[in-house]
């Protein structure tokens, strides 16, 4: 099998499990009792915090620790929204992209139909772009807070985080980015990037599903969602996931470590593969920016087609890739994030995407390049839709 559905999970890492073994096992405290083994397993959180510290360029205080993407972004976006307006009601704003992720999209609902929150969402170009003029002309005095994605999870575009948060850091509102698809692709920097918080996943960069991780920068106030023993100094009650925080650390060392090698060999792999898919489908039409894009990504729409037929064709044929974001998988929807592309609905319903993990080989494109030439012509001919 090829996989080429690495934007959706990716296996544990070899170096990562090892690196858990303990925490699951022998020393398999809770960090939070007053004896060795709680003691072994609160250093080891604190060596975990301060590895992630340092791979985002932040203090160890500035990282906390969750289940994942998802209530990163929940986090993120509710509780730092829902503090500002409990320390000035008139803040009552919330700016979003029109490409963001459910977990951010839906908290932003969220805080609408139950906090008396309007959102305000940002349009992008037909490449998948925010520009900085469209996001400065929605802030306002009201606005609590803006996030906008790095990277995102449908089409591999990129966004120009710093000057996007610039201008928001020049009104004082504060940022927040899910970066859940940029980690081990693109720099985490926290402090050149200029954001006020950042959310990342674990099972997209090797670490196992279910951790990881919000950095609140300094003074932020936050919200907390979860209440209970007062965990994460407030912010996340709950025991922590040592092993998981372990992992989540240890993964982002590693993909720290190599990440301008991947970067620049996937990128140049990306290429030869979408060269070779639109040389080898007849109207294929490759979605988002064709060059500030993730190095993992390349999407498409097959007109003629629908996704799912071509996805299904190309999983006989050996090769696993995604008709949308595994999150939107199931529905009959066409992705809002191509719909907000400007694509039409019944070419949205065509997508693809291929999403590569970072020890993909040129021979495995090379084949899946052919396959896909394969799969369309075979669905395209049974007239299949
Ligand atoms: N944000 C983005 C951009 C994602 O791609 C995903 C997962 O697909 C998430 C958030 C959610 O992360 P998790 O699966 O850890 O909850």
């Amino acid at each position: 099998m090829i996989f080429l559905d690495a934007a959706a999970t990716t296996p544990v890492r070899r170096e990562v499990l090892e690196a858990m073994w303990p925490f699951l096992t022998g020393d398999f405290g809770n960090p939070s009792s007053h004896h060795t083994l709680g003691e072994s397993a609160a250093t080891a959180l604190a060596d975990a915090r301060s590895s992630v510290a340092g791979s985002l360029g932040c203090r160890p205080g500035e990282v906390i620790f969750t289940s994942g993407g998802t209530e990163a972004d929940n986090l993120a976006v509710k509780g730092i929204a829902l503090a500002r307006q409990a320390a000035d009601p008139s803040r009552n704003r919330v700016v979003i992209s029109a490409v963001e992720h459910p977990a951010v999209e839906e908290s932003a609902r969220y805080l609408e139909r139950f906090h008396g929150f309007t959102v305000d969402v940002v349009p992008v170009d037909g490449q998948g772009l925010v520009t900085p003029q469209a996001l400065r002309s929605l802030l306002r005095p009201e606005t609590a807070l803006v996030s906008i994605m790095y990277a995102n999870n449908e089409v591999g575009t990129l966004q120009s985080i710093a000057d996007l948060a610039a201008a928001a850091a020049g009104l004082g509102i504060p940022f927040h980015t899910d970066a859940v698809q940029a980690a081990g692709w693109l720099p985490l920097d926290t402090a050149a990037l200029g954001v006020d918080a950042l959310s990342l996943s674990g099972h997209k960069l090797g670490a196992p599903k279910g951790c990881g991780v919000l950095y609140v920068k300094g003074r932020t106030r936050l919200e907390p969602l979860l209440h209970g023993g007062g965990q994460e100094r407030g912010r996340r009650s709950g025991t922590e996931n040592v092993a998981g925080a372990v992992g989540l650390a240890a993964a982002l060392a590693l993909a720290a470590a190599s990440q301008r090698e991947q970067a620049a060999r996937v990128t140049a792999l990306r290429d030869t593969f979408i060269r070779a898919v639109l040389a080898g489908v007849p109207n294929a039409v490759l979605t988002g920016h064709p060059e500030q894009r993730l190095p993992s990504v390349a999407s498409f729409c097959f007109p003629g087609t629908s996704g799912e037929s071509v996805l299904l064709e190309l999983e006989r044929q050996g090769v696993v890739c995604s008709s949308g974001s595994a999150c939107a998988a199931g529905s009959d929807e066409p992705s809002a994030v191509l719909t907000a592309m400007g694509i039409p609905r019944e070419v949205a319903q065509t997508a693809v995407r291929f999403s590569f993990s970072p020890t993909v080989t040129a021979g495995e494109l090379d084949a899946a390049g052919r396959a896909v030439a394969a799969a369309v012509a075979g669905v395209r001919s049974l007239g299949a839709g």
